[in-house]
């Protein structure tokens, strides 16, 4: 491993706490050495409390619970009164909530932020500066039946061998007491079998170059017993269309997690070799890498797409470990359903409530599989026993947290495909769609639509949408980002040059039906097996048009167009009920910041009904202007509970229109 020490760069970080920033971003951007929110780092230094007794306080500045340490800044590190920290450390016995009490009181600032619950074995090391990582070569090591043996050869006595106990006072206790035993000239870290590594020192740099010197002999150590290298991926064979596999295994994830979840596919092709070696159930049917990753990843992945064998399998793990609770505490069961799926077909799948905890569990769980392969190549991959994983996936800090959990956004969990995503309606629905918590899939022909929204809760596909081959890698691709489907927006839609019916050409005409009403034949018919899969029942918004009801002179393509989608929807509506499936219609008017509007059709219109622009835009009973946000709001509301028992509708949105009422 290099050091990615830069003398400059460090400059420009001031005086001690600056430095403690700078390095511990350092050790934050390698997931090597840890994954995100994992880890964390310390300083020793003296501050002014707000109490007269704490005038030259010896403190520990150690990372908050929650900060990461890639981005952490000045105010991510809490203060803590060193010398309570140490007594407490000193304690034989210490419950986890008592522990978090006594940090708090700790804290030389009641506002800081909740200090790490590793703080403890930050405080009892007398080096100034302390750094704690996972590093993934030297749990290769320890992950091992001969783990210590493996340890002590890498190592001899450049660190103290910690063996594994729960992280929080259990552990600041141990580490006191070998510390004090063992702590020589020589030693530069401890390795916290099971766990990961620390390392220290008079400065930043110091610590921060040991770890990196503790971490490059773990790999040292690996590569001369011929387990570094990560063998070559079997080649993936011919590329298959996984989208309705993935939404049937998402549908069974979400039932056996009781709230719809998003399923994320790995594309990385050594989680497909791994998933299918003779050797795979072996391999990863021990338990995770370190207990904390059972919180994003549960204790096993699934193997194969039996669910409900999984789900059983879980709760009877709940039940056999649940008397491991602290006396008068009680244990609520998180719900059963995997979050790392490994199939012969599918390769590495990942499930959460939100695409970034899928995402999480993927990287987790892609390191682990590394991991695997190193120790099993060094000697055989021997985690925890359960019992150990169940105290970390349900101690009293982690239940402390399902409390505290803020009520999940509308559309949490669920998928939408928006058609014409790029501009207009379309891309307002993105927005409201996201702004409810949904995945969203946009399609449109403009390019923009790939790189319009910063989130990896948005995926934008260049689709022509009358092409019947693009609509359905559009959907794969949408199901592999997010597992399947649950809604569908239909927006795309064209308005064709102004004609009277008797010089209409009919190329314009079929032009016209070609996107509005056959592309959403298409767009309908692909995603009806995915919505019939959608664990809160399908939903689809068809965007026609006020002209249907009160078709315009002038207007015939687009007029009939319309009228032929919103029978489509209809007709759907009916076929579709059935399966829990709701087809309505919303049908706008004068939407005038939207890309079919252009000057020259405003005026035309305008002209046509021998009123100015201006009058033309607020031509309706209420005299408001509706905009795209206005049908993209009424778009996402029924999707939502207010129109759950509503289908086949159409309903106007168009200020009030004379003609229509
Ligand atoms: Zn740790």
């Amino acid at each position: 491993m290099q050091s990615r020490w830069d003398d400059a760069e460090a400059a420009r970080f001031e005086d001690e706490i600056g430095q403690r920033v700078y390095s511990s971003r350092l050790l934050g951007s390698d997931s090597a050495l840890v994954l995100s929110g994992g880890g964390n780092t310390s300083v020793k230094l003296r501050r002014r409390g707000l109490q007269d007794a704490d005038a030259d306080a010896e403190v520990l500045c150690v990372k908050g619970s929650g900060y990461d340490l890639g981005t952490i800044e000045v105010h991510g590190f809490t203060a803590l009164r060193l010398k309570q920290l140490i007594a407490i450390a000193k304690l034989a016995e210490l419950s986890d909530s008592d522990m978090a009490r006594a940090l708090r009181l700790a804290a030389l600032d009641p506002d800081a932020p909740a200090a790490s619950v590793e703080a403890l074995l930050h405080a009892i090391l007398p080096h100034r500066y302390v750094d704690h990582t996972h590093a993934e070569a030297v749990l290769a090591l320890t992950n091992t039946p001969s783990g210590e043996k493996h340890v002590r050869r890498a190592y001899g006595d450049l660190v103290i061998v910690v063996p594994y106990v729960k992280p929080g006072h259990a552990l600041g206790h141990l580490c006191a007491r070998l510390v004090a035993s063992e702590l020589s000239g020589n030693t530069i870290g401890l390795v916290l079998l099971h766990h990961g590594l620390v390392s220290f020192g008079a400065s930043a740099r110091e610590s921060y170059e040991r770890t990196i010197a503790l971490v490059t002999r773990a790999e040292e150590y690996l590569s001369a017993n011929g387990a570094y290298e990560i063998p070559a991926p079997i080649p993936p064979g011919p590329e298959a269309q996984l989208g309705l596999r993935l939404a049937e295994l998402r549908a069974q994830i979400s039932h056996a997690a009781t709230v719809p979840m998003v399923l994320h596919h790995d594309a990385d092709p050594v989680c497909l070799s791994f998933a299918r070696r003779a050797d795979v159930a072996e391999l990863s049917q021990s338990g995770p890498a370190t207990p904390d990753h059972a919180i994003r990843t549960k204790r096993l992945p699934l193997l194969g797409r039996d669910v409900d064998s999984y789900a059983a399998a879980y709760r009877d793990y709940f039940e056999a470990h649940e008397g491991r609770r602290a006396a008068g505490e009680e244990l609520q069961m998180l719900d059963s359903a995997p979050r790392v799926v490994l199939d012969r077909e599918l390769g590495l799948c990942t499930a959460g409530r939100s695409v970034s905890d899928a995402i999480d569990a993927a990287e987790i769980y892609r390191r682990t599989i590394n991991l695997i392969l190193r120790a099993s190549a060094l000697e055989r991959w021997q985690a925890l026993p359960a019992a150990d994983i169940f105290d970390v996936e349900y101690w009293s800090l982690e239940q402390a947290k399902l409390k505290r959990r803020p009520k999940p956004s509308e559309f949490a969990g669920e998928i939408v495909i928006v058609t014409g995503a790029a501009s207009g309606i379309g891309a307002a629905c993105v927005d409201a769609f996201l702004a409810r918590g949904a995945c969203v899939c946009g399609l449109d022909i403009d390019p923009d639509v790939t790189a319009s929204r910063d989130t990896p809760a948005y995926r934008g596909a260049v689709c022509d949408v009358t092409e019947e081959q693009a609509v359905a890698a559009a959907f794969e691709e949408c199901a592999r980002s997010f597992g399947g489907l649950d809604m569908l927006v239909l927006c795309a839609g064209i308005f064709p040059q102004s004609r009277s019916v008797a010089t209409l050409e009919l190329a314009d005409w079929q032009r016209t039906f070609a996107v509005n009403a056959d592309a959403n034949l298409l767009l309908m018919r692909t995603a009806h097996p995915f919505l019939e899969l959608a664990p809160n029942g399908g939903r689809v918004v068809v965007v026609a048009s006020k002209n249907v009801p009160a078709p315009g002179p002038g207007a015939a393509a687009y007029s009939s167009s319309k009228a032929a989608l919103t029978q489509l929807a209809r007709v759907a509506a009916l076929e579709w009920g059935a399966n829990g499936i709701r087809v309505n219609v919303i049908h706008p008017d004068a939407v005038f910041d939207t890309g079919i509007w252009t000057d020259e059709v405003i005026s035309a219109r305008a002209a046509h009904y021998g009123v100015t622009p201006q009058e033309y835009r607020t031509r309706n009973v209420l005299r408001v202007e509706v905009a795209s946000k206005d049908v993209a709001e009424l778009a996402a509301t029924m999707c939502g509970p207010v129109f759950a028992k509503t289908t086949g509708a159409q309903v106007p949105i168009d200020g009030g229109n004379e003609r229509v009422i």
